[in-house]
């Protein structure tokens, strides 16, 4: 019988650890081989009026017959049951992993002070746990009001480029965990060549990049260089969804 349920089972699989508590009870009401058997001999030898059944393998078909329209028959109106009732589906237009830690560093791109760019970057562990989150800022202590944030200044020192952190390096030296080794790291821009550096010394696994707009800078180009050469896959990730909206309202 188990492995007939067994059977049955293995062609709704995501059902499985929902039947469990339908199962066990069906299961344990089931009688066993021999009770099976006793009752079979009963009734077959009530039926031919007290007189002995003729051979085992009569009595081997109806317990077969038995469990298949008893248990078995129970089962399918538990699945038809459970697969009717609203309340049980999961909802279906929730984020995917990789949305959600995209989506995280979008949003953690909008702390930055940076006029002209706003970058994220979200570091999530094998265990699909968020270890690091940066965006583009001034080193700590470096008050965002007394550093250029221009980046056309013929003279480097009033350009932003000289003083600000980018969300990479914010997120690998900003990490909640003892080490970000074979983590993933998620960013709204392709990663330059100085954070790739930062990536592949921290021993972060595979990046996971929205947009390549600066593809034919020679800091990107670079940058991929270092990154093939280190073995640190690179993949571009477009979310099914253009626009993730949060609205605080929704709480209410
Ligand atoms: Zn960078």
């Amino acid at each position: 019988m188990a492995r007939r349920l067994r059977r049955l089972l293995g062609l709704r699989p995501g059902l499985r650890p929902l039947l469990r508590p339908v199962l066990r009870p069906v299961l344990k009401s089931a009688p066993g081989k021999g009770e099976q058997k006793e009752r079979v001999e009963e009734s077959m030898a009530a039926e031919n009026g007290g007189t002995e059944v003729d051979g085992k393998e009569v009595v081997k078909e109806e317990v077969k017959e038995g469990v298949k329209e008893g248990e078995v028959q129970g089962v399918e109106d538990s699945l038809q049951n459970l697969s009717i009732q609203p309340g049980n589906q999961p909802r279906e237009d929730y984020l995917e992993w990789s949305e959600y830690f995209l989506a995280v560093s979008f949003l953690s791109a909008m702390r930055s002070k940076d006029p002209a760019t706003q970058v994220g970057a979200c570091i999530v562990n094998q265990d699909k746990r968020i270890v690091g989150i940066g965006y583009n800022g001034f080193p700590r202590g470096c008050p965002d009001d007394q550093l250029p944030w221009g980046k056309t200044s013929k003279d480097e020192l009033e350009n932003k480029y000289m003083y600000v952190c980018h969300a990479e390096m914010n997120a690998i030296m900003n990490k909640n965990a003892s080490s970000v080794e074979g983590c993933t790291i998620y960013v709204a821009l392709f990663p330059c060549n100085e954070c790739a550096k930062m990536i592949i010394q921290a021993g972060i696994r595979e990046v996971i990049y929205y947009s390549d707009k600066h593809r034919g800078k020679t800091s990107t180009i670079a940058s991929k260089r270092l990154l093939d050469m280190a073995g640190v896959p690179y993949t571009q990730f477009v979310p099914k969804m253009k626009r993730i909206v949060i609205d605080f309202e929704a709480a209410e």
